[in-house]
């Protein structure tokens, strides 16, 4: 496995990172010592890197992975926008990963220079247990190219972590040159010293086909520091750390991980109440004869309408 410096901050990470949102309860819903296992099969490769985020509720997934490995890198993100709730997530996590010190803490899904403006007060609580020494880096996460180019003027968010992938999938402000602008912010970010860490290189599935372009393609990318993947199976762990690990993946463990294309299923029981409908920022979601209904060419299968659903009746599978 191969592991590079985050940016500035000094924090050593596996080029590959595992992402938690595909086993925990708004997709997969694993069991946790299925999760935990996952995890142990990843260690074995040497991955070092999980990342998690308050709304994906999987941090008890992630305090089993600390057992394992007590000095995990752990990546976490939340909705905090003024110092109340940066404070209250900051507690729930600790107090759910079972450890005072998180390594990377981010503004979650941020869109633009206002919406920065917007979490101003939660960035400055960051900073504040950053110097503490309780949290070891601050950034953010997002979909926009936009606030890309906005937190080039935040020196104070060493990590930052965008959507990118060859086709531009999911990329919001992204259109028919999505991906190369996306890349060029990146690289500038990349060369002032900020930590990239890259989400949705296979478009939240949709590239499942592709996969070994769609992985090259970030892969080369030496902008990038490391690469956050959801994985929900043993297969899949196999399959992405002997391609990170520089190796052919071994056939089996291929054609099980092709296997599992994911879809985003909303039930007939819908109440057509329309939350889920707002949560979307991909405009993919609408209602029809009172329902919830689905546009999978804007679909992410980020999941994140799951969590806007009072009754689960929305999740991806
Ligand atoms: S419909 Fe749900 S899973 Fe698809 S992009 Fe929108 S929020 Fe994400
Ligand atoms: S939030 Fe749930 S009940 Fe409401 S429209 Fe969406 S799927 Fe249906």
């Amino acid at each position: 496995m191969e592991y590079r410096r985050l940016g500035n901050t000094g924090i050593m990470v596996s080029r590959l990172c595992f992402g938690t949102l595909t086993m925990g309860p708004l997709q997969r819903n694993l069991s946790i010592a299925k999760g935990v296992e996952l995890f142990d099969r990843a260690f074995s490769y040497g991955v070092n890197f999980v990342d998690t985020a308050e709304l994906y509720r999987t941090y008890p997934y992630v305090r089993g992975a600390l057992s394992l490995k007590p000095d995990l890198v752990i990546c976490t993100k939340s909705y905090a926008y003024d110092r109340k709730t940066a404070e209250d997530s900051f507690k729930l996590a600790t107090e759910q990963l079972g450890r005072d010190y998180i390594d990377i803490f981010l503004l979650h899904e941020q869109e633009s220079e206002h919406t920065i403006r917007g979490h101003r007060e939660a960035l400055m609580f960051l900073l504040e247990m950053k110097k503490k020494g309780y949290i070891g880096a601050v950034g953010l996460s997002t979909h926009y190219i936009a606030c890309m180019e906005a937190a080039l003027s935040y020196p104070e968010l060493d990590v930052l972590f965008p959507l990118i992938n060859k086709r531009g999938t999911g990329i919001a402000d992204g259109g028919e040159d999505g991906t190369e602008r996306m890349l060029r912010v990146i690289n500038r970010a990349h060369e002032a010293g900020r930590g990239i860490i890259a989400m949705k290189p296979l478009g939240g599935g949709h590239l499942i086909r592709e996969r070994t372009e769609a992985l090259e393609f970030v892969l080369e990318k030496s902008c990038i520091d490391t690469i956050a993947i959801g994985m929900q199976s043993l297969a899949e762990v196999d399959y992405n750390c002997a391609v990170f690990s520089g190796k052919t993946p071994d056939e089996s463990a291929a054609k099980k991980s092709m296997g599992q294309s994911r879809m985003l299923l909303i039930q007939e029981w819908c109440e057509g109440c329309g939350r889920c409908v707002l949560r979307c920022k991909n405009g993919a979601l609408s209602l029809k004869n009172g329902k919830a209904a689905v546009d999978m060419e804007k679909c992410a299968l980020c999941g994140y309408c799951a969590g806007a659903c009072p009754q689960f009746f929305i999740k991806v599978i």
